[in-house]
């Protein structure tokens, strides 16, 4: 180039002297904790047995606490006295029943139980009981309204989700479908989603006589308890059907139990056989995990992954937003990082839904917006997850930013979903321990309530 040309080119193009630039500043590797997963036996305080027997998911189903008598004893001794008191008061407010796995026994902080993101999902204490929010129901998302035979929700154009059980590796303190997962408790009679083929007849059936419907959620329950001749039959149903394109086994296993994949080869080879059918037929089978919490995903967890991710599944995960669980912009970012770093693509994190007996998990609208946009930017794209509001009244999931009105100060906010239920608003309503004293005062008072929510409907832009 002739010193001529060079001169024409303006002085902002030239590059920046050092001093100036704006680099990234060297990064300390000991800082990346997202790819240092827990390793080694982090069991034995809790169980004394080797990696062989701790890695066989018979043996993790086996000790699985689901009795409440079993678990305060195993807690005697670990946990402080005044907490094993706290969960004996909990068990008996609780809407679900309670079963935890070893791997999650072993993973808890028992030091300061009443802070740990993994007790906080599956042991109800009834110094966290708050008071429910008056607007809120059992069946918060009509998905039984929306239902033309037992176990399917047909709410979508095109989609279903499918429910061919009701019982789960764990059971999950604010299961939004409470309503029918687990044994009865003191405070819920559920409704009956058993394991059972003629059931699921009907399902089918339904299914190949609506056209239009292509995409299948596989979802109960949870899949992980669906035996492998189970988990073929369905899928191998579903994808000789020519109307379905798509079906997703959601589950919490890979969560709670990863050794499943790692012991359970029926299993695993029957997930297998479904993913190559799909294939085969140039249709996609995934599965969608459940994980809420970084301290969920250890090298066990990696290891479990990549047999999944060797076979060729397309592996999602859909998270809920908890108070104390993932609720603030480092957490959440060490989640989706972890969740990158095992292959499992972070798809949705959803606003925790209106569920009974569980407020003191749901976080306002406004900590779900901030998250989201601190965490879009910070990974890439396409691990960059979805944050919805699954919108009370069957509005379906709407992205939580794209709200029609709220009012942070009462905590409402409106949505609506022209494609799934046009003309219609689906209300939303942050937890009232996120509100002024004054303003649950409001709350409680049903002529206040309803001046609230007519302000909030008359307000949509
Ligand atoms: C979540 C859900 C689906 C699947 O929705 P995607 O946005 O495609 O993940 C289908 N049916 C029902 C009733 C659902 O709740
Ligand atoms: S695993 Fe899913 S369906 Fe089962 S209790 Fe937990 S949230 Fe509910």
């Amino acid at each position: 180039m002739s010193t001529a040309e060079e001169t024409i080119v303006p002085e902002k193009f030239h590059a920046a002297p050092p001093e100036q630039r704006k680099t990234k500043p060297p990064v300390d590797p000991a800082s990346l904790t997202h790819r240092n997963l827990l390793d080694g036996e982090f069991w034995r305080p809790m169980f004394d047995v080797d990696r062989e027997t701790f890695l066989d998911f018979k043996w993790q189903m086996k000790n699985s606490l689901y009795q409440e008598k079993k678990l305060i004893e195993m807690l005697e001794g670990t946990a402080p006295q005044e907490f094993i008191e706290d969960a004996k008061r909990g068990f008996h407010l609780a809407p679900m029943a309670v079963r935890v796995t070893p791997y999650l026994l072993s993973l808890i902080d028992w030091q300061d139980p009443w802070n740990d993101p993994i007790r906080t999902q599956f042991i109800p204490l009834a110094s966290r009981l708050y008071e429910d929010h008056p607007m809120l129901t059992l069946d918060s998302l009509h998905e039984q309204e929306d239902a033309p035979v037992p176990g399917l929700t047909h709410r979508y154009f095109d989609k279903a989700l499918f429910l061919p059980l009701n019982t789960c590796p764990v059971y999950c303190r604010f299961c939004t479908r409470s309503y029918a997962i687990g044994v009865d408790t003191d405070t819920v009679e559920k409704v009956d989603l058993k394991v059972d083929p003629k059931r699921w007849e009907q399902a089918f059936a339904y299914i190949e006589s609506r056209p239009e419907l292509e995409d299948i959620v596989i979802s109960g329950g949870d899949a992980f308890n669906l035996p492998a001749k189970y988990i073929q039959m369905i899928g191998e149903r579903l994808l000789n059907m020519p109307n379905i394109r798509r079906i997703r086994f959601a589950t919490k296993g890979p969560a709670v139990m990863p050794m499943k994949v790692l012991s359970d080869t029926d299993w695993v080879d029957a997930l297998t056989a479904v993913n190559d059918l799909g294939r085969k037929l140039h249709k996609h089978v995934c599965l969608h995990t459940h994980f809420n919490t970084p301290n969920e995903i250890t090298e066990i967890t990696r290891e479990a992954m990549n047999v999944l991710f060797e076979r060729g599944i397309t592996l999602r995960n859909q998270s809920v937003l908890q108070a104390g669980v993932n609720d603030t912009t480092e957490v959440m970012q060490e989640l989706v990082r972890r969740l990158s770093e095992i292959n499992v693509h972070p798809y949705y994190v959803y606003q925790h839904d209106m569920v009974r007996g569980v407020e003191d998990l749901r976080t306002s609208l406004k900590t779900n917006i901030d998250i989201e946009k601190f965490i879009r930017g910070s990974v890439a794209g396409f691990n960059s997850p979805v944050f919805v509001v699954d919108a009370p009244g069957g509005g379906g999931k709407r992205v939580a930013h794209s709200f029609e009105h709220y009012n942070t100060e009462t905590g409402v906010s409106v949505f609506t979903a022209p494609s799934v239920k046009p003309g219609q608003k689906f209300l939303y309503f942050d937890p009232l321990h996120s509100l002024t004293e004054d303003m649950r005062e409001r709350w409680r008072d049903p002529v206040e309530r309803r001046i609230m929510v007519d302000e909030a409907l008359n307000a949509c832009r």
